[in-house]
This record gives structure tokens, sequence and C-alpha cells, in this order.
């Protein structure tokens, strides 16, 4: 998911939705605006992308100078729009509404809890359990309510609130998800932006400040903006699936361009494993979009010409997101068409950034090779994904994961590919630093280095950065 805030413009509603639009690729079920003026709440949700969502009626409606939104992509709950997001309540206490991106491990223990003292919960969202745990507080003053909720989560969250008259953002400890904060001038006004990539800062003209901190809450009212560290300490996890695929090329993460960082990670994947010995004329040929960045690095470190051997057809969306397998199968045709003229004759090496169920990557190679290609090597520039995600993307069960139940020879076979060769979990974890690390010296928040294990990796390794309770096993693990 995605999510956008900003407080202190006039044109609040039509900020949030640019903004929306440029992280439309964090989400394409639903998505949503909660506005204010100070004085209540206002609110639109809609199921499908944000141009078809909301019309100029639509956005007028969304009075005020501050405002929050959602991009939904369904990891917990189904597909309906009583899950869009933001969520909003009214209570004695007033409104508030609440956006998320990631995933909370104990949601089903909060909910069991909740449910007991007597919560009705509306939506099947993990989500939810935040404002009824907001409702319940002891405490008093209503930042301090916010803190002691997120205080009580486990899991991954980059979370926002709008209430009256104030918006807060926070990160989770582990700073699993990224967010942004950014400055927008409008006038002689200074507003604030959080975001989940500065894509968004981008179109609307606002200027990216830094990271949202792990573990840091932001208040930002119209006394200005105040930053605490209410949570307990924890080393960054930073989640690597970001770098790899989720986040938008030209974002700034950490410090980090993601265009950049896939380079690397395209030139460790030529170094760790080259074309094999052969005969002919060989190509690198990028699965386009996500595999463009990667296939370049491959091809500048091999010395290999890069060519675009598939064509992409940009009228039809991101297939892995859809939710229906069979809406899935039917996208691969739809949306990918091999360039016989760049590939006839050749050996091809197809590079991309992952193989998930690996039903994908199993036509892609049929079509190059019906197009006339001599030999088809498959380069990933990821290691095998062989584990779901519990911090908020949404994989598969392990059972669907192809690298969970084949080995790498049985893999190859299955892709009908002459061979297959993945990124190493070193060569992912170095090629990223070997990009953050440098960009965040002297940069806010910049001055711990990241070092080998600042990373999630889980997907990949099986190594869960945030533990599950025994009581709670994830869905998928059952
Ligand atoms: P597969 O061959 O596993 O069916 O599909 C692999 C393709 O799925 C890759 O091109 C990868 O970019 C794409 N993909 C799209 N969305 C996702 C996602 O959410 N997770 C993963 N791991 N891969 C995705
Ligand atoms: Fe990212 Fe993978 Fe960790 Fe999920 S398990 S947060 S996708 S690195
Ligand atoms: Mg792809």
């Amino acid at each position: 998911c995605g999510v956008f805030g900003i407080f202190g413009h006039p044109e609040a509603a039509n900020m949030a939705y640019l903004g929306l639009h440029a992280l439309q690729h964090r989400g394409q079920e639903a998505c949503g605006i909660v506005s204010t003026d100070g004085e209540r709440l206002y609110s639109h949700r809609a199921m499908g992308r944000v141009q078809a969502a909301f019309d100029p009626q639509a956005l007028t409606s969304l009075h005020g100078d501050r405002a929050i939104g959602h991009v939904r992509y369904s990891t917990a709950g189904g597909s309906h729009l009583k899950n869009a997001q933001p969520i909003g309540v009214d209570w004695a206490r007033g409104s508030l509404a609440v956006a998320h991106n990631g995933n909370l491990t104990n949601f089903e223990a909060l909910r069991d809890r909740l449910e007991a003292r007597g919560s009705i919960f509306q939506t099947v969202a993990d989500t939810e359990s935040v404002l009824h745990l907001i409702a319940l507080s002891q405490v008093e003053d209503p930042e301090g309510r916010i803190a002691d909720a997120l205080g009580q989560l486990e899991g991954a969250y980059s979370i926002l609130f709008l209430d009256e008259r104030r918006l807060i953002a926070a990160r989770d400890p582990l700073g699993i998800r990224p967010l942004c904060l950014g400055i927008i001038e409008h006038d002689d006004r200074t507003g604030y932006v959080i975001a989940s990539e500065p894509t968004a800062f981008d179109l609307i003209g606002a200027r990216l400040v830094r990271d949202v901190l792990p573990g840091e809450l932001i208040i930002i009212d119209e006394g200005g903006m105040r930053s605490s560290f209410p949570f307990r300490r924890a080393e960054r996890k930073m989640c690597l699936f970001e770098y790899v695929y989720f986040a938008r090329p030209d974002s700034i993460l950490e410090g980090a361009n993601v265009y950049e960082v896939r380079k690397a990670l395209g030139r460790r994947l030529a170094v760790e494993q080259p074309l094999p010995p052969g005969e002919g004329e060989a190509v690198v040929v990028p699965v386009p979009d996500s595999g463009v960045p990667a296939a370049i690095g491959f091809a500048g470190q091999s010395g290999l010409p890069f060519e675009m051997g598939l064509i992409r057809s940009h009228y039809v969306g991101r297939t892995f997101i859809e939710p229906q397998q069979s809406i899935r199968h039917f996208g691969v045709r739809l949306k990918l068409n091999p360039n016989r003229a760049a590939i006839e004759g050749k050996r091809v090496i197809v590079v991309d950034d992952s193989i998930v169920r690996g039903t994908t990557s199993r036509k892609i190679v049929k079509m190059i090779r019906d197009a006339g290609a001599r030999e088809v090597h498959v380069r990933i520039s990821s290691p095998p994904t062989r584990w779901p995600c519990y911090y908020g993307i949404d994989t598969p069960t392990r059972a669907e994961l192809i690298a969970s139940t084949h080995d790498l020879q049985e893999i190859s076979q299955y892709l009908t590919a002459d061979s297959v060769g993945y990124l190493s979990l070193e060569g992912l974890v170095n090629g990223v630093r070997s990009v953050e690390a440098p960009a965040r010296v002297g940069t806010p928040g910049g001055s711990t280095p990241p070092g080998p294990d600042s990373y999630c990796h889980a997907c990949f390794s099986g190594s869960y950065p945030v533990p599950f309770t025994p009581s709670s096993p994830p869905r998928h693990l059952r």
C-alpha cells in the first residue's frame, strides 16, 4: 500500500490526489482521501485506481487544508470497499482517520483481546485494531493515546492519522516499510507532506527533507512539527524487496536512489551469474518495466548489448496486484510481446527482478523461444523467494512459491530455460549497501551507516525480524 499526508495547503485534497497518483504502483485495488478544515472530517473512498475513483465533484467535497490518503493492495482483509482506507471513526472525543502501509503480526491477538472488551470490528483489516486501541486507551491527551496504541503493535507500519487538529505520522521501530517527510511552499506558507515514497513529492512541487526514522512519531499541527521516539528502540530492518521491486525506481529511500540500487544489483548479478560459454551473439533483454534497471547494470558489467526484446503495453496494470488468479494469467499475454528482430537467432539473457510463482516467467521464456531465440538464460536480481512476507507485501503461501518447493534445476526445467541464475543474498545486501551507505553520509539519521543486519530479507532467508507469538501463528504457516 501507499500513504500520503499533507498539512497546511489550501488545495490539500487535490495535492493528496496527485500524491496518490504518484504512489499508484503501491496498490491499485482501492483508494481514498480524508480531509479536514479543522471542524470536521470529509471522506471519499472507492474501489480501483485514483484517476477513476475521484471526479472533480468528489475532490471539491473534500474541504480543508489538511488531508491523508491511501492506495490499497490487499494483504490483510479481502477486496471490498469497506476495507478501503483511510478508515475513519467518530466518537465522543471527536473524529479520527487512519491510513496504514504494512501488516500487524499480532493483529489476531489484538482483535481477540479487543473483542473480549466489547469492541465491534467493522472491517477485517488489521488497521482497524489501531483505532480501537486508541479509543480504549486510558491516556488522557490525544497524542499520548496514539503513542500508547502504537506501542502495542507488532509488525510493520508506516501509518498516518488525521483528526480535526493534527496530522500524525509514525514508522515502526524496525522501519520495515518506507516513509518520507517533505516540505511544500505555497504563497508565504510552508506546509508539510509525508508519503511512502518521495515520487509523491516531485509531482506536487514538494521537497524531500528526509526519511521518517524507524520508531519516530511525528506530530504536525498549527504550532509546527514535533518529533519523538516513544517506542522501544530496535535495529533498523528496512525491507530489501522495496529496493528490488516494490518502490518506483525514481524514489530515494534511506538516501539511496532506487534506480542506482537496481543497476548495482544487475552488475553484481553479471559477476555472480555470467552467461555460460557458448556459440553465437548474445543480448541482454529486460522484462519490462521492473527488470530494466538491473538489465542495464548487467549489460554494462558484462559488456553485452542491451536490447528491448520484450515490449510492454502500458494499457494494463501490474498484473501481480490483480487479486484474482484468473486475471493474472490473462494479464501476461496482454502485457508483454516479444520483439522478434532483437532476439531472433541470439543467445538471450532475460533479466528480471524476482520470480514468485514462476508462471509469468515460464510464459516469457516460451515467448522468447517462439520468437526465434537460440538460447534463453534467465537471470534474477534477487535471491530465490522462498518465504511469505508478513510485513505488508502480498506474497503467496509457501506452497505456491516456486523456489520454496523446487530446487534450481527444477526451476530451470519448469521455466524451460537453458539456465537460471539468482543473485545471492550477500550480493543483494551488499549491492543495496553500496549505494545507500555513501548516500547517507551527512543526511539526518545517516550518522549510523547501514550494516549487513540493517535489512529485512525474510522472504529470501526465512529469518523474520519480528517473531511470531506461538499463540497466533501467521495464516500461511498453519
Ligand atoms: P512469476 O514468474 O513469479 O509469475 O512472476 C514474476 C514477475 O512478477 C516479476 O516480473 C516481478 O517483477 C513480478 N511481480 C509483480 N508483483 C510482484 C509482487 O508483489 N511480488 C513479487 N515478488 N513479484 C512481483
Ligand atoms: Fe520486505 Fe521480504 Fe521482509 Fe517482506 S519479508 S518486509 S518483502 S524483505
Ligand atoms: Mg516484473
